[in-house]
């Protein structure tokens, strides 16, 4: 007998790190899974899509949204609210199907205490300096704001062993075949004769 619910992933793990990178490159192998697209308060980056990449909506909206309990989480992560939409998550775990969640650390231990069951994954920079060049590669932040994710990794860093895996990303192709093993374990572990 196989658990009739999918299971909810959650992949967390500081700003920089290379989650989004990860996920995606997951996404292409694993075709199961259904991601759930975060509500965000920060401004559109170029390249990004409404729909896609984020829901981009006003603080006011996003503040309906928390009063109105239709975030199953939601942080503030340097000066912007994140959430995730909560009737996604609980319709399509209901359905059957698996779902992937990409957030940072609050976030993910707000998830931790409404969903124990979830497989929770921290992403682990190969360091400190290699994050710190990542985010200042990527080259969408002001200096500001690169300080700030930093202080904001520190902190998560410290919340690691909350996680059930830890997977450094020191190569992205060594990382994905890390979580999509995990992701067939998971199913195992939960299959009953
Ligand atoms: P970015 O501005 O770089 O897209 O995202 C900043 C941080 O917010 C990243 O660590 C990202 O994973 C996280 N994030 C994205 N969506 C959500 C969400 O729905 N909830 C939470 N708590 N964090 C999120």
């Amino acid at each position: 007998m196989i658990d009739e619910k999918g299971i909810l992933f959650i992949l967390s793990g500081p700003s920089g790190v290379g989650k989004g990178t990860v996920r995606k490159a997951l996404f292409e192998r694993d075709t199961e899974l259904k991601y759930s697209i975060s509500m965000t308060t920060r401004p559109q980056r170029n390249g990004e899509n409404e729909g896609i990449d984020y829901f981009y909506r006003s603080k006011q909206v996003f503040e309906e949204m928390i009063e109105n309990n239709k975030l199953l989480e939601y942080a503030e992560y340097v000066g912007n609210y994140y959430g995730t939409p909560r009737d996604y998550v609980e319709e399509t775990l209901n359905s059957g199907k698996d779902v992937f969640l990409e957030i940072e650390v609050q976030g993910a231990l707000q998830v931790k205490e409404n969903f124990p069951e979830g497989v929770f994954i921290f992403l682990f920079p190969p360091s400190l300096e290699e994050l710190k060049n990542r985010i200042i590669s990527r080259g969408t932040e002001t200096e500001d704001l690169v300080t700030n994710r930093l202080l904001a990794a520190r902190e998560e860093i410290e919340m690691m062993d909350a996680y059930d895996y830890v997977v450094v990303n020191d190569k992205i192709e060594t990382a994905v075949s890390k979580v999509q093993s995990i992701v067939r374990s998971e199913h195992l572990r939960r299959e009953r004769v």
